[in-house]
């Protein structure tokens, strides 16, 4: 079994630190003051992001995207995951699911995506349905050549950046004929209510949007009626993948900023990484993160080698839910070795601690990747997670 990493992926971890210190981090004040990265910030992030060789890094080259395998967007999404803000989400990922359109689906939705020139955002949770995706109202009816759509969705993360919309919603509605549309925004008929404020100042904003007979042609259906479902198992795999790399990335930085201060930091005549307290903390920290990223590899080698789809869903859940709680974990100590200067705003780890809360609540919350994965143990034994392969 070789564990090295190949040169290319090498390549692409160092370039993709490079660009997360030189393109994003000097953003992230701005976007804490701000409370959202300004759109003049974003436009240029977004002509970086293609310069450097990172549009659409999930998609296959004749799809526009640069052809990576999934170990090799792993090492790109960890280095983005050290920036605070959401600011990796300066660096679009066209959800995956787009790769299942018709070719002019594709044309027109996917590889704009990818060169920088459109942007999705996904709208699936409602006031009702939220880790119960199974109650979602939002309807959709045909009319003639048109689908009409009907229903509130929340949460949608990058609306104000994005000129598609994914959205799920019920042929006739019924459950059964779940379903995936692509709706273009601005669309007649559906409505920005609001943006809230969250916990986060992040890159992009979490809006809710309204549908009242919002008509969308009829070749706007992605994929079949009844395959709503399937496709959003496939988005919400993809991000807690994705989630899992960042995470990983926020607890190495916190870390290393706390291994850095420890180092400086003199109290009672000696630098504080001298008293056991703290060096425990460090090697807590440090033996967390190690499991993190084990775990983080081995799973996108797998991914690479072709496992199948239900292992790669099984194994997601329990990645996102090690790796965002490892984060959270990681982060408080870095924030207590710090002492005040922890709690200042300025200081990444205290963002860092801010951003980092959601990774346990978005995509599935912490308990639905519990439900998933005890599930999983019921129906395939234990060993979908102890085994070797
Ligand atoms: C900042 C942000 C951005 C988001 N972006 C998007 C987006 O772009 N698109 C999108 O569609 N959605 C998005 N979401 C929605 C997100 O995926 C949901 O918030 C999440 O799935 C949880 O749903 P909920 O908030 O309705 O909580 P609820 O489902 O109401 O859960 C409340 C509590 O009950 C627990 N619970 C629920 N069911 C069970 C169960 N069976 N067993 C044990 N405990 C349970 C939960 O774990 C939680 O602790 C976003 C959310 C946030 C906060």
């Amino acid at each position: 079994m070789d564990l090295d990493l190949s040169p290319r992926e090498k390549e692409l971890a160092i370039r993709a630190r490079d660009f997360a210190d030189q393109v994003l981090q000097p953003l992230e004040l701005i976007t804490d003051e701000n409370g959202i990265l300004p759109d003049t910030d974003y436009a240029a992030v977004q002509k970086q992001v293609q310069e450097w060789g990172f549009g659409g890094i999930n998609h296959a080259k004749e799809h526009g995207g640069q052809g990576f395998t999934f170990l090799e967007q792993t090492v790109i999404e960890e280095q983005l995951g050290r920036v605070t803000n959401g600011l990796w989400s300066g660096v679009p990922r066209p959800a995956i699911v787009l790769k299942h359109g018709t070719q002019a689906q594709i044309d027109e939705f996917l590889i704009p995506s990818c060169q920088g020139e459109r942007r999705p955002c996904v709208a699936i949770t409602e006031p009702e349905a939220g880790s119960d995706a199974g109650a979602i109202k939002a309807t959709a009816r045909l009319d003639g050549d048109h689908w009409v759509l009907s229903g509130v969705k929340w949460f949608v993360t990058s609306f104000n950046r994005s000129n598609f919309i994914l959205v799920q919603a019920n042929v006739d509605g019924d459950p059964a004929k779940s379903s995936m549309f692509l709706v273009d925004n601005p669309t007649e008929g559906m409505t920005h209510l609001r943006s809230p404020k969250f916990m986060h100042s992040f890159c992009n904003d979490h809006a809710e949007l309204e549908f009242n007979d919002a008509r969308v042609p009829v070749d706007r259906l992605l994929g079949k009626v009844g395959d709503g479902f399937e496709l959003t198992k496939d988005w919400f795999v993809e991000a807690r993948l994705q989630i899992a790399c960042h995470t990983l990335g926020a607890a190495i930085r916190a870390a290393e900023v706390a291994n850095d201060f420890a180092a400086e930091r003199r109290q009672f005549g000696t630098a504080i990484r001298d008293f056991q307290s703290i060096e425990f903390k460090l090697a807590d920290m440090a033996m967390q993160i190690f499991a993190a990223k084990s775990m983080l590899y081995r799973v996108a080698w797998e991914i690479d080698k072709g496992a199948d789809r239900k292992q790669i869903h099984a194994r997601a859940s329990a990645l996102k839910l090690y790796c965002s709680e490892m984060a959270g974990r990681v982060i408080d100590e870095a924030v207590q070795i710090l002492g005040g200067r922890g709690y200042m705003r300025e200081n990444p780890v205290e963002r860092l601690y801010r951003d980092i809360r959601v990774d346990r609540i978005w995509e599935g919350t912490s308990e639905i990747q519990r439900v998933i994965m005890a599930g999983q143990i019921k129906k395939r034994g234990l060993g979908v997670y102890t085994d070797w392969g």
